[in-house]
């Protein structure tokens, strides 16, 4: 029988982490325009409205909620807050992330904690928070986690990162195998450099460690194994969590996809 491919999330309710910025607030656009109502979920209150806004002045739903991912009761409240809201929690995205450059001998236990605690504590979390009512629910649960190449691969002074990255497989693969009979499926998405505030960061960071100019990180560093020196953008990304978001079945459940124009190929 064919399958018609699905992009509407008509009558889904998504919380979106991070999507203050970036990535995420891409994420969280796209999916408001296919029909989901959103939680927007960030530590930085002011850019969780700002989405809101654009979203509802695009004539989606939204709502905006402050949350640290790393705070277990910052989490359930505003997990919470969205199902009395919005009724339930089919999608999340766990996204919210940031980045601390160092080589090991010189990184500071308390970032490599910080790193650990933002993106492995704070996708537990949503996970577990998420799952209480997923589980209830007779509805499809989709998980998504906002990996990296870096989920596969290294990079120098990044130790924190790619091994944070690099445990969200683990976390992802374990709930495909729990989820599976509440009808719950998680997916890792594994981009390359995108150009957003995080990466912005990196730049003159990276420049001023290693001594080169910023035009340099970009094309001998950030993009040099893509087939073609090109960034991956916002809307990829967005484009393919809401094809997984949408996704009629378990097929992509447990696997990560990796989105990096051929830096990084499995
Ligand atoms: P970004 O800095 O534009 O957005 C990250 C958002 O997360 C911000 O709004 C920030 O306020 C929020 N945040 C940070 N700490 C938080 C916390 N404790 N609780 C809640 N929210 C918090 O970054 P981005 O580039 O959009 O990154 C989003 C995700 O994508 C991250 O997990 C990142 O590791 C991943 N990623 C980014 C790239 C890239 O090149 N930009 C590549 C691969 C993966």
């Amino acid at each position: 029988m064919d399958m018609q491919l699905q992009q509407d999330l008509t009558g889904q309710v998504a919380l979106v982490t991070g999507s203050g910025s970036g990535i995420g607030k891409d994420i969280a656009q796209t999916f408001a325009r296919a029909g989901a109502a959103v939680g927007i979920a960030d530590i930085n209150k002011e850019a969780a409205q700002q989405t809101v806004n654009l979203i509802e002045a695009a004539g989606g739903k939204a709502l905006a909620i402050e949350m640290d991912v790393t705070s277990e009761s910052a989490v359930n409240k505003g997990v919470n807050e969205l199902v009395k809201h919005f009724g339930s929690i089919d999608i999340l995205v766990s996204n919210a992330g940031v980045q601390i450059i160092a080589p090991i001998d010189k990184m500071d236990f308390k970032d490599w904690q910080k790193m650990l605690a933002i993106h492995l504590d704070g996708a537990f979390l949503t996970t577990k928070a998420a799952l209480k009512h997923m589980y209830d629910s007779p509805k499809v649960g989709t998980v998504i986690y906002m990996g990296s190449v870096h989920s596969h691969d290294a990079s120098l002074y990044k130790a924190p990162y790619v091994t944070a990255k690099h445990g969200l497989l683990g976390l992802c693969r374990v709930l495909a195998k729990e989820g599976a009979e509440h009808n719950v499926r998680s997916h890792v998405i594994c981009p390359g450099f995108v150009k957003t505030p995080l990466v912005e960061k990196q730049i003159p960071e990276q420049a001023k460690e290693k001594g080169i100019t910023e035009e340099e990180v970009v094309n001998d560093i950030m993009l040099v194994n893509t087939v073609d020196k090109e960034f991956t953008k916002v809307s990829d990304i967005a484009q393919l969590a809401l094809f997984l978001a949408a996704f009629p079945t378990n097929v992509f459940t447990g696997q990560s996809i990796v989105a990096s124009h051929g830096w990084f190929m499995n």
